[in-house]
């Protein structure tokens, strides 16, 4: 197939290029560069043998995605592209919406002007809000806590009614926990700008010296060594969760189906630092902070459905995750200079 990716060439869509190209799929990336490099064409080259084709684009330019459209013989699409910043949705929530609403509006009617209706999209576990219970189950109620979540769940409405105005669509929802890690070569991963605001580009860049101190949000959380408890995923292992989304989609009876991508394994935030520190040799000086507005204790995913459905579940492990990002963080310091 040849499936275009929004947002290739950032974090996860970089991982679904390699992940997609090395099971034999054509791969075109459409992408503004807002949060990425076009140069992760060459890694994704030297790791996969082959490279995607990269497009300069904006999902809110309706006329570039028909160009796109019209210029490759797409397939399917991924949905990646999009702002996630929580904290920066609430100082500019319209951008939030015209980038992950108003532009996936624009994508979907090109979409289906062009006769494509084949779609996963990147959705996140923050449309559940605070867990009523754990794990989180895909039937567990919806709600947002800030205009980041929010625009995930309008899109979710959106996707839902659009499957059912049309049964000839085939979309995936993929409720990602927290993604984190990087592919083994260590050549591509997450390297977000400014202060990183979530814990593992956090820890990688106190490990790495880049910054003093890790701030542990909160150590009084009912859990078992008071600090919060979430689902990291090793991005490698979400990025073959697409692939086997879009296999199933492709056989599937139902215009729209949802899945959670999580491993259904908690771990505190003290577990993650103690387990980096232990398999890299390294160092992670921390000190306890107040909570972190919003922030909820514990959050994990039921991955039965998508085990059940998709025959895909999580291999790699916490080590594995924190062995990988400070491969790919030794990476960015030497092309740092
Ligand atoms: P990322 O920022 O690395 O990748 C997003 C890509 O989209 C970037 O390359 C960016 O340049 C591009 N982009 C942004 N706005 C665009 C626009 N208007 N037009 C074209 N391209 C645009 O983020 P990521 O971590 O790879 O996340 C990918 C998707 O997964 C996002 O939709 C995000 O909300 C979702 N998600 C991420 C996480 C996470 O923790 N990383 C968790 C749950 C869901
Ligand atoms: N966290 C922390 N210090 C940081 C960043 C995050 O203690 O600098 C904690 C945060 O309070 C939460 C966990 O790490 O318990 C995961 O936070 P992240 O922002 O990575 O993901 P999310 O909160 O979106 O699940």
């Amino acid at each position: 197939m040849n499936i275009l990716l929004t947002g290739g060439a950032g974090y996860i869509g970089s991982h679904a290029a390699v992940a997609l190209i090395e099971a034999g799929h054509g791969v075109v990336c459409f992408d503004n560069f807002a949060n990425s490099k076009p140069d992760v064409a060459v890694q994704v080259e030297q790791i996969a043998g082959a490279a995607p084709v990269m497009v300069e684009g904006d999902i809110r330019d309706r006329a570039a995605l028909d160009r796109v459209f019209a210029d490759h013989a797409i397939d399917a699409v991924i949905h990646f592209a999009g702002l996630k910043a929580v904290g920066e949705s609430v100082a500019l929530p319209l951008d939030y919406y015209e980038s992950n609403v108003w532009g996936t509006a624009c994508l979907l009617q090109a979409m289906k002007q062009a006769g494509v209706r084949k779609l996963v999209f990147s959705s996140s576990a923050t449309v559940y809000g605070a867990p009523q219970y754990l794990p989180l189950d895909e039937a567990h109620p919806r709600s947002a806590t800030n205009p980041y979540g929010r625009t995930k769940l309008i899109v979710e409405h959106m996707l839902e009614d659009l499957a059912a105005s049309d049964p000839d669509w085939r979309i995936a929802i993929l409720r990602y926990f927290n993604p984190v890690g990087a592919h083994a070569s260590g050549l591509i991963g997450e390297d977000p700008n400014g202060l990183p605001n979530n814990l593992m580009p956090f820890v990688t860049r106190v490990a790495s010296g880049r910054l003093p101190q890790l701030s542990v949000f909160g150590d009084d959380y009912e859990t078992a060594d008071g600090t919060g408890v979430r689902d990291y995923i090793h991005v490698v292992d979400l990025a073959q969760g697409h692939l086997a989304a879009l296999d199933r989609i492709g056989a599937d009876e139902r215009a729209l189906s949802v899945w959670n991508l999580g491993t259904g394994n908690g771990h505190s935030v003290l577990d993650l630092v103690r387990t980096f520190e232990a398999v890299n040799g390294v160092a992670v000086p921390y000190k306890i902070a107040p909570r972190r507005p919003g922030d909820v204790a514990s959050c994990y995913a039921g991955p039965e459905l998508a085990r059940a459905e998709l025959g895909w579940e999580a291999q790699r492990d916490l080590a594995e995750m924190c062995s990988s990002a400070w491969a790919f963080e030794k990476l960015v310091a030497i092309r740092n200079g």
